[in-house]
């Protein structure tokens, strides 16, 4: 059998399509701190508007870690606020479900306004009725929520009925002229064979493209065995990014990072990349972990936080960690400073997002 290299995963695996606006304002944007001598600046903003939700997934941990503000919704100008505090040229919106968000649209309308890329995470079950108040946009994508075909999806959203309706909002809203993804944990249970198709079903219906990140095990989401250990993420990757079986998938996430969640490449966390911005202020230290909520954004960049405290091999809770919101941005900034890696980069048009998580 023909055994893939890194390159060759390169190559084989069918780079998403997006637009060349959002490669040459990233680069301009990292070179631009670069050469301010910044160490470490945001790349997207996490925003949470709101962390209630209509669905109750097995291995959500949001839902249930702000139990208490679940009936809070930040107000527009919070958010924008939020937004503009980090900097960061790309904001994904998630939760809880932005679209029960009773002013997600002038939310969403003012950033693209002000030129940020959003991509807002959703399960659409309530995509409908925003499309008559978010007109679409170069600046805009909708980031559809599918763990897998029907069965396995209804699964994991404990509802069934789902995938059908995440389908039809997918087709409903491209037909309107949207940019659209799917964004996909993968877990212990997931099917490798089912994911393959679904990533198949989905770009055949003309998404942008998929992206993938092994769940985090959050310490509230109810059922703990369905997180994967390093070792099994790297070997259930491995198999599910096999390019000889992933033929028509199209994923968004960089190759540099497939390769490391493949087991090929090592990275340390830069989680001070993704800062998110929830209900209760900037999570600290990070998207997965919250040890407290602050209000100043400057705070997630203190240089003790990520030389000392957090990261794998710091913090026992890390050792598992290789979500895109820590890792897909780390196989960037490294990048930077390494030409071949850059040139992949370059090539595979994903100088574009330093890692969006969706809810
Ligand atoms: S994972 Fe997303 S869709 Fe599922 S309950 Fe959590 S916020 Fe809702
Ligand atoms: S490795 Fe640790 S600090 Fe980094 S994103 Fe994961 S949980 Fe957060």
């Amino acid at each position: 059998m023909k055994k893939h290299t890194e390159s060759s995963l390169e190559l084989a695996l069918k780079p998403a399509k997006r637009p060349i606006e959002l490669s040459v304002r990233l680069a301009w944007y990292l070179l631009r701190n670069k050469l301010r001598g910044r160490k470490r600046f945001p790349l997207v903003t996490m925003l949470e508007p709101l962390e209630m939700c209509n669905l109750a997934c097995v291995g959500c941990g949001r839902i249930r870690e702000y139990k208490p503000v679940l009936d809070k919704m930040m107000p527009v100008d919070v958010a924008l606020k939020a937004v503009a505090e980090s900097g960061a040229p790309i904001v994904s919106i998630a939760g809880g479900e932005p679209t029960i968000h009773p002013q997600i649209d002038r939310i969403i309308n003012r950033l693209v306004e002000q030129r940020y890329f959003v991509y807002c995470c959703t399960n659409a079950l309530l995509l409908e009725r925003q499309l008559a108040k978010i007109p679409p946009s170069k600046y805009f994508c909708w980031v559809v929520h599918m763990d897998g075909m029907e069965e396995k999806h209804d699964e994991s959203v404990a509802r069934k009925g789902v995938f059908k309706k995440a389908v039809a909002g997918i087709e409903l809203a491209l037909s309107r002229g949207y940019r659209v993804c799917t964004n996909t944990t993968v877990f212990r249970n997931s099917d490798v064979a089912d994911l393959r198709e679904m990533f198949q079903f989905v770009a055949e219906l003309g998404v942008e493209g998929s992206m993938i990140s092994p769940g985090y095990d959050f310490q509230d989401a109810p059922d703990q065995d369905l997180f994967l250990t390093r070792q099994e993420a790297k070997s259930i990757f491995k198999e599910l990014l096999d390019p000889a079986k992933t033929k028509g998938a199209r994923f968004y996430n960089n190759p540099l990072y497939l390769n490391f969640l493949r087991g090929e490449r090592e990275y340390q966390c830069a989680a001070w990349s993704n800062p998110t911005y929830t209900v209760m202020g900037w999570r600290k230290p990070c998207y997965p972990l919250a040890d407290e909520h602050v209000q100043d954004v400057e705070e997630l960049y203190d240089p003790q936080l990520w030389e000392e405290q957090y990261g794998v091999g710091r913090d026992p809770r890390c050792a598992n960690c290789m979500m895109h919101c820590g890792f897909e941005s780390a196989t960037i900034f490294q990048a930077i400073s390494t030409p071949k890696d850059w040139v992949t980069l370059i090539k595979s048009g994903a100088a574009h997002k330093g890692g969006i998580t969706g809810a």
